[in-house]
C-alpha cells in the first residue's frame, strides 16, 4: 500500500512535459507514472557513420574504482533517453544519467518510469543502491517518474529538488529520504569533501523553473542539462560563472525541437563565445538542432541516446 500511494502521490502531481508537442506543464493529470502509449516518443536515430569514435559505446568496460588513478575519472552514463543507442537497451521520452565521480554517485534525472530506468541500469550492471544522491532537473514528469520506483528499491539517496518544486511532492519525497531544496548555486558533493566537486546551477527559469547539474572533470566542467526550459546557453553560462573555470562539455537536452535555425544558430554562437569544447545533446533537443550542432562542432559533436558512456579523466577523455 505504501509504494502503491507513492506511486499515485508523485505521478499526480508531476506530468508528462518536455514532449515537443507539449512545451508546458499540461492540466491533465497522469493515472499513474507509466506513460502512457500517447505520450510515450520512441524515436530511432537514423544509423551514425560507421566510425571508430562514433559505432562503439565509450569505455563499456571500465574496470570499477580500485585506484587514485580511477577516482580522479568522471564517468557519464545516460541511463534514459528518447535517442537510441545501445542496442541493448530501451528508449523512451525523457531523461537520466548516471554520473560517477569514483566517489559518490549521482543520477541527475530519473526519466519518466521506473521500470525502463530500472531495466537500462539492470543491463548495464548499475546498481540503484549504490546512488548517493538525485538531481531532479524540473517538475516534469518525463524526468521524475522514475523517482517513485528507484525509491522503492530501498534506496535512499539524497535528493535535489528546485524549491519550486510543489510542497507535496517534496513532502512525499521527505517521508522516504532526505531531501535538499535548491534555490542559489550550490555544492553537492562539498569540494572540502571530495576530490571533485559537484554542483548545481540553482534555480533559472520563470515559468518552468530547472536547474542544471555541474561536474568538475580533468578536462574542465561538464554540464548536464535536463530539458534546458530556462534556455540551454543561460544554463551553460550560470554554470561557468557559478562554479568557475572552462565548460568542457554541454549534454543532456537542450530543447529545441522547434526552434528556428536561427535560435540553434544563435545558441551555437553563444557556446562558442562560452568556450563550450564539446556537445552531446540529446533528450527534447530534435533532430534538426543535432545536426547543426553536429555540423558546428564536427568531432567534437558527441552523439548521445541511451547507454552512451562518457569517461574523462585518469588521463584519457572518452
Ligand atoms: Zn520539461
Ligand atoms: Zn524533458
Amino acid at each position: 500500500m505504501r509504494r502503491a500511494r507513492t506511486l499515485m502521490v508523485l505521478a499526480i502531481l508531476l506530468v508528462v512535459g518536455c514532449a515537443p508537442q507539449i512545451e508546458t506543464v499540461l492540466p491533465t493529470l497522469m493515472p499513474s507514472p507509466l506513460p502512457t502509449p500517447t505520450t510515450v516518443l520512441t524515436v530511432s536515430t537514423a544509423p551514425v557513420a560507421v566510425t571508430t569514435e562514433t559505432s562503439t559505446p565509450l569505455s563499456t568496460a571500465t574496470p570499477q574504482p580500485t585506484s587514485t588513478e580511477e577516482v580522479k575519472s568522471v564517468t557519464f552514463t545516460i541511463v534514459y533517453d528518447n535517442n537510441d543507442y545501445d542496442e541493448r537497451l530501451r528508449t523512451a521520452w525523457g531523461f537520466a544519467c548516471l554520473v560517477e565521480t569514483g566517489e559518490a554517485t549521482i543520477l541527475f534525472d530519473t526519466g519518466g518510469d521506473g521500470p525502463t530506468l530500472l531495466g537500462n541500469m539492470d543491463t548495464l550492471g548499475l546498481d540503484p543502491l549504490e546512488i548517493d544522491a538525485i538531481v531532479l532537473s524540473h517538475a516534469h514528469g518525463d524526468h521524475t517518474g522514475g523517482l517513485a520506483g528507484l525509491l522503492d528499491t530501498g534506496a535512499r539517496p539524497t535528493v535535489y529538488v528546485p524549491a519550486a518544486f510543489p510542497a507535496s511532492f517534496k513532502n512525499e519525497v521527505r517521508s522516504h529520504t532526505e531531501l535538499v531544496e535548491v534555490s542559489g548555486p550550490m555544492e553537492i558533493l562539498p569540494r572540502m569533501l571530495f576530490i571533485r566537486s559537484v554542483h548545481t546551477t540553482g534555480e533559472m527559469g520563470a515559468s518552468i523553473v530547472e536547474q542544471a547539474l555541474v561536474v568538475e572533470t580533468e578536462a574542465g566542467l561538464v554540464v548536464v542539462t535536463g530539458c534546458a526550459h530556462p534556455g540551454v546557453e543561460k544554463l551553460a553560462r550560470r554554470a561557468k560563472e557559478s562554479v568557475g573555470g572552462e565548460i568542457y562539455l554541454v549534454m543532456g537536452g537542450f530543447h529545441l525541437s522547434s526552434a528556428s535555425r536561427q535560435r540553434i544558430e544563435s545558441i551555437i554562437a553563444d557556446f562558442r563565445e562560452l568556450g563550450v569544447q564539446r556537445v552531446a545533446p540529446c533528450h527534447c533537443t530534435g533532430d534538426q538542432a543535432r545536426q547543426m550542432f553536429s555540423d558546428a562542432f564536427g568531432k567534437d559533436y558527441i552523439p548521445a541516446g541511451v547507454g552512451r558512456v562518457i569517461t574523462i579523466g585518469a588521463g584519457e577523455v572518452e
